[in-house]
């Protein structure tokens, strides 16, 4: 078992450790994979302080360390069937989305390849004649990124690619569910010329393999992805060290829908908003809220909409979405709708695990919507993660407002109308790092994503998540140095 590249390797576990990766489809296994433990952790992070230190990645040209993550791009464009296959056999979610997945990542690669060298700093005005002030960019040095299940290749490259782009040497630990888009990701760097130590990859659980990443000292940068709580606990362990901290957390975002908006399209995204790959999406829009006006036909359309929705596994041409993660998210899950349906919230469908449809082996849950929700429940106010809709009312633009803010995250949000000014006035309003007006989940590795409030305190993609992993330098030269005489010379 040689799934660790640690220093240009690929290395056993100290402990010989292993796990079995199971299909969320029909819990057969998908393949058996390293497990590290703290140790091979430790020697990672060594390895990516050495490469740092002593290696030839820092001070490479930016056009030069461009031209390599174009290459990764390449060779995930060429090998996008075999990382597509392998992120689904993982997540179980359809193969037509992790191939978006992977097409994703490659945009990401070529916009950072691109990045990085457009921008040397700038010159200051000294206000002097005879000094020179500049402000360069440099990496941060090593970096621990951590990334979650739900989006495997994509979230590490979201981290990978600025990170590289900038001169940085990384640990990357992924989730221990979904590791092997990471392995195809370390053998394509590898492929492309990436030094030895510049890239480090190790598999395992949060509490053993990741928690070095927070707690080392020879890491300078953690960039999380994950849960609120996780995010915390890698906050707090890293305030030791006074590290740099990137979090990316969870959502509980408000899709908000005004009587005037397009009916039947504002039904369909309300849909993909929380449904698409079961609901496990950061962004997804697990709150609809509807104008009061037009909730009761909008609510029907939805839940006669989410009925037709098939089940099925990744591989499966007829399904429409795949199963939840794990047996204990499925659990999560069903306590959540229980849990709201104890406070009064009226259940319009699903509400259950596929009957009679031959899944039973997987971790399926049916679309489900509950209605007449409010905002004091614990299904409204916390991440569910899965395909669990909640439907409240609201009356006017405050209402709207008020109840959309009315969360302790503030990941992104949605507002559907065809009043351009008040789309533009609810959308200022919004306290979401991401608002879609008439749309929803579109992205661009151009565009800042990132989280308000608990949903995070980092920014990916966008220059800024360039930003993330530099730090900024001033040089200051004197030109005519001469002796100042502020102290007496005798
Ligand atoms: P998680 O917090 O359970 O785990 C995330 C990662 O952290 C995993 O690799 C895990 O092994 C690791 N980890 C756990 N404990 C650790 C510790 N003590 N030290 C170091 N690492 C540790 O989250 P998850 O269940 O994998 O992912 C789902 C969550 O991710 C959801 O809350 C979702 O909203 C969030 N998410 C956010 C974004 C975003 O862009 N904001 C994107 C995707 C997912």
């Amino acid at each position: 078992m040689t799934d660790l590249y640690i220093g240009g390797t690929w290395i056993k576990p100290a402990e010989g450790g292993q796990r079995s990766i199971v299909s969320p489809a029909d819990g057969s296994l998908v393949t058996t994979v390293a497990e590290a433990c703290a140790t091979d952790t430790v020697a990672a992070i060594r390895a990516a302080r050495q490469a740092f230190d002593h290696g030839s990645w820092p001070a490479t040209p930016a056009r030069v360390r461009g031209a390599l993550l174009h290459r990764v791009a390449d060779i995930l464009e060429r090998d996008r069937d075999a990382f597509a296959r392998a992120e689904s056999g993982d997540t179980g979610k359809r193969l037509v989305e992790s191939e978006y997945d992977i097409d994703d990542c490659a945009a990401c690669l070529r916009y950072f390849a691109g990045v990085a060298g457009t921008d040397a700093g700038r010159v200051v005005d000294t206000g002097r004649d005879d000094a020179i002030s500049r402000i360069v960019y440099e990496p941060v040095g090593v970096c621990g990124l951590i990334t979650p299940w739900n989006y495997p290749l994509l979230q590490a490259t979201w981290k990978v690619a600025p990170a590289l782009a900038a001169g940085n040497t990384f640990v990357l630990k992924p989730s221990e569910l979904t590791p092997s888009t990471a392995i195809l990701l370390m053998r394509a760097l590898e492929e492309a010329g990436l030094p030895a130590g510049v890239a480090n990859l190790v598999l395992g659980a949060g509490a053993s393999a990741g928690a070095p990443l927070a707690e080392h000292p020879d890491v300078d940068l953690v960039s999380f992805t994950g849960g609120v709580e996780t995010g915390r606990r890698i906050m707090a362990t890293a305030s030791a060290t006074v590290k740099r901290v990137a979090l990316e957390l969870g959502g509980k975002n408000p899709n908000v829908v005004f009587a005037d908006a397009d009916f039947e399209t504002a039904v369909d995204f309300a849909l993909t908003a929380v449904f698409l790959h079961s609901g496990q999406v950061c962004s997804a829009g697990a709150r609809l809220l509807v104008e009061d006006s037009l909730h009761d036909a909008f609510v029907d359309e939805v839940v006669r909409r989410a009925e037709l929705i098939r089940l099925g596994g990744p591989f499966d041409p007829e399904a429409h979405t795949g199963p939840l993660i794990s047996a204990a998210h499925l659990a999560k899950v069903e306590e959540y709708v229980a849990a709201g349906l104890a406070e009064g919230a009226v259940l319009r469908c699903g509400g259950h695990r596929p009957e009679g449809d031959g899944l039973d082996g997987g971790f399926f849950y049916r679309p489900t919507v509950l209605d007449e929700c409010k905002q004091g429940m614990r299904v409204v106010r916390e991440e569910s993660f899965g395909p669990v809709l909640t439907v409240e009312r609201f009356s006017g633009e405050d209402e709207a407002v008020r109840l959309a803010n009315d969360t302790e995250y503030g990941l992104a949000g949605a507002v559907w109308t065809q009043d351009a000014g008040k789309a533009q006035r609810v959308a200022g309003r919004l306290r979401h790092g991401t608002v879609w007006i008439n749309d929803y989940h579109p992205y661009v590795p151009q565009a800042e994503w990132g989280g308000f409030k608990q949903s995070g305190n980092g920014r990916e993609l966008g220059p800024t998540g360039l930003d993330e992993y530099r730090e900024i330098k001033h040089v200051w030269q004197n030109t005519r140095p001469r002796p100042q005489r502020w102290f007496p010379a005798n």
